[in-house]
């Protein structure tokens, strides 16, 4: 599953993003052997390559396998109760939110975020919380989470599509299907986002952080995912509404208190009018429209037949 998922990853980027004049393919992802969760990028040669540790692929692999078989989450996708659809919907899960990862590291790589390789590249980390006083480095990270979000749309709306459909066993009309994909996506973020342990933050400390609260990347990807929706499924934006949002963060709250009890920080608030703008120094607006810029220009992978 592994090696099929990095093939069709690959060749997504491929197509997405060709190859250099040396024939390699200007970005290419594979798993690497360390003993922290975490996903990078880095330029070497003028390839980009998008790194994800392992035991970030086994977290990735246990919120897939919480979600799938938690029942109040499964009931959305009828798997409730069966633990053979409920498998399906582990995959469908896992091969989500690693297209979600590997989307926020293309999208630092296209941002010019990486660094040259170095003895320590592990410099960036998708869950690593602590760090320097930085918030130009937190908008960077929201900046990737949307070019994550688009990544991860294409895959699920456009390349992976009839797959997922066939194996959930969904046998709706169109724009059901739809509705259908989208969920699977918001579920997926929002159970790595918030069944990891949530950092509580305060307006003294915001800054010490490497990435912005969870809450608030969850507020972004939700904003990439309704204007994705808005350019390329038009209509289905109206799908993504405070109530959906918030059902889907209850059930998330659930899933947390049948394991290790945590608070769960700012799940009961409205998250679409929420104004991250205090915490982050860039406006909504302003990151949204940078990704619609680069992202709209047809050269990447948002044109609905590209990207993997
Ligand atoms: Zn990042």
């Amino acid at each position: 599953m592994l090696v099929d998922l990095q093939a069709s990853l690959n060749a997504g980027l491929l197509e997405a993003h060709g190859s250099l004049p040396s024939g390699h393919p200007r970005f290419h992802f594979d798993y690497i052997d360390s003993s922290r969760p975490n996903a990078l990028a880095f330029g070497d040669e003028g390839i980009s390559f998008i790194g994800i540790t392992l035991p970030l692929i086994e977290r990735l692999w246990q919120v897939s396998d919480r979600l799938a078989r938690f029942d109040d989450i499964a009931r959305h996708f009828n798997a409730n109760g069966n633990t053979e659809k409920a498998q399906r919907l582990f995959n469908e899960f896992f091969g989500t939110l690693l297209t979600f990862v590997v989307g926020h590291e293309r999208g630092h790589g296209l941002l010019g975020h990486r660094r040259e390789i170095d003895p320590t590249p592990l410099w960036d980390g998708i869950v690593q919380t602590h760090g320097e006083r930085d918030l130009q480095r937190q908008a960077r990270e929201v900046d990737a989470d949307g070019y994550g979000t688009y990544f991860t749309l294409v895959n699920v709306m456009r390349n992976r599509r009839d797959r997922i459909i066939r194996s959930l066993g969904f046998d709706g009309e169109k724009g059901d299907a739809n509705k259908m994909l989208l969920k699977l996506f918001i579920v997926a973020a929002g159970g790595y986002f918030f069944t990891s342990t949530l950092f509580v933050v305060s307006d003294a400390d915001i800054d010490t952080k490497t990435h912005p609260p969870q809450a608030i990347r969850m507020h972004y990807v939700m904003h990439a995912a309704r204007q994705w929706c808005a350019e390329f499924e038009p209509g289905l934006e109206s799908f993504l509404t405070v109530e959906l949002f918030q059902t889907v963060m209850e059930a998330l709250k659930r899933l947390r208190q049948s394991g290790t009890v945590q608070t769960f920080g700012y799940c009961s608030q409205n998250f679409l009018n929420l104004a991250p703008d205090a915490l982050i120094e860039r406006d909504l607006s302003k990151h949204m429209q940078r990704i619609r810029d680069t992202e709209g220009k047809g050269t990447l992978d948002n044109t609905g037949d590209a990207a993997g």
